[in-house]
């Protein structure tokens, strides 16, 4: 199966994250489901948008450094001031920022032009109809869209959200995930190993992986290569889950226990046009999405960038799914098997002024080689048609970061 065939395969499976409103702290990355209308208008009442003087034009329009002019002051109007009372003609309000405007009053003067006074204040400039005012509505008016269904929530449009007095938005409800990692290799970080085992590291790559686009995620990291340990694990769970991801033991061996456990339940093996991450399988195991990701921890995290990263950022709703694809001038030659599509890992760098950059292979093709994955910040993809390209070559890159 080709790369682009299995990744619509697996977008297909995980279909549409069901929307429910969340509190606005709980919403940052995810996207909203419906449009927003606000209900209110924004600002919701003239104000100042300075410190300083309501008065009428009128009173101060031949005001000048020269020739000032002198007005009482009838009261002050700090911020949350709910009740100001009108403003007579031939008289100013003590004004700050974010105060209501007083009924009869139509501009404001900064206090900077003025000696600051309390009783009386003495103007040295003039100020048209309307300056240092910020009007009702000149934001946002109540009743209008703010925001549109598929909106991804950041800081701007959650204060948005705030600002026009909604607590919570409708969003696509994050899947909960469950990862499981299997091998009867694997210890846990921190342990002592035998000869012969190895630290189990797929299940927090893979999680943070998942939790990076939006999962909510929860990992069992050592379940052996037995069948009815695996069926054991995993039946409590499936209540609770809307995906199921595991590693390892998926491939042409024997003892491969997700295969054996899941064949012909519903899921489907296959073997994917790529290197690394060619044995996949996905289905769906009593109702619940399963997607078996192969062990080596490249080929593993390779096919979240492939095939779950777009599927899940598509069933919650994001409009844009890829990695941001550049063209890239190879800094050393490559060659690729035939037939297959590569995706090795790369350093970019972005050349200035170039639409271009270059790019150069961060270590080998193996796909236990996780170092230089940790070293690299993209993948440097190449068809299957292609099986040697030299230094300077142009090649496509799907940037990490
Ligand atoms: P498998 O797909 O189970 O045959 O595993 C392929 C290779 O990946 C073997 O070398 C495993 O030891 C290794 N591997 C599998 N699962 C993990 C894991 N969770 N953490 C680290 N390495 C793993
Ligand atoms: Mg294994």
């Amino acid at each position: 199966m080709s790369v682009s065939d299995y990744r619509t395969t697996v977008r297909t499976l995980l279909g549409a994250q069901p929307s429910s409103t969340r509190e606005l702290a709980h919403c940052r990355g995810l996207v909203l489901a419906e449009e927003v209308i606000a209900p209110v208008s924004l600002p919701p009442f003239d104000n100042s948008a300075m410190d300083g003087y309501a008065v009428r034009a009128v009173d101060v329009a031949d005001a000048n450094q020269d020739n000032p002019v002198e007005l009482p002051v009838t009261t002050d109007i700090p911020a949350g001031r709910t009740e100001v009372p009108p403003l007579l003609p031939g008289t100013a309000h003590r004004i700050m920022t974010g105060a209501p405007l007083p009924p009869g009053a139509d501009t404001v003067v900064q206090v900077e032009l003025t000696d600051g006074g309390i009783e009386r204040v003495r103007i040295d400039g003039s100020a048209p109809v309307g300056k240092h005012l910020r009007r009702t509505g000149e934001d946002v008016i109540a009743g209008s869209k703010i925001l549109e269904p598929g909106t991804v929530l950041g800081p701007a449009q959650l204060g948005l959200a705030a600002a026009v007095g909604l607590r919570d938005l409708p969003v696509h409800r994050p899947p909960r995930v469950l990862v499981l990692s299997t091998g009867s290799e694997l210890v846990a970080p921190g342990e002592p190993l035998l000869p012969g085992q190895i630290y189990e590291s797929n299940s927090v790559m893979l999680a943070s992986a998942l939790r990076e686009v939006g999962c909510e995620v929860r990992e069992l990291r050592f379940v052996p290569d037995d069948v009815s340990a695996f069926h054991a694990t995993l039946a409590p769970e499936l209540d609770s889950v809307d995906l199921l991801v595991t590693s390892g033991g998926v491939s042409a061996g024997a003892f491969e226990v997700v295969k054996d456990a899941l064949s012909g339940q519903g899921v489907e093996f296959t073997k994917v046009a790529v290197q690394p991450g060619g044995p996949q399988g996905c289905g769906r195991y009593q109702g619940v999405p399963v997607v078996t990701l192969p062990g080596n921890p490249v080929s593993a995290l390779v096919s979240v960038e492939l095939f779950l990263r777009p599927a899940v950022l598509g069933s919650l709703g994001h409009r844009s799914v890829h990695r941001r694809q550049v063209r890239a001038r190879l800094t050393s030659a490559l060659t690729s098997p035939g037939g297959k599509e590569q995706y090795r890992r790369g350093l970019y760098r972005p050349r200035l002024g170039e639409v271009s950059g270059e790019v150069g292979p961060s270590g080998g093709p193996g796909s236990h080689l996780l170092a230089s994955f940790a070293a690299a910040n993209c993948l440097i993809a190449i068809d299957k048609e292609t099986t040697e390209l030299a230094e300077g070559a142009e090649v496509d890159v799907l940037l990490l970061d």
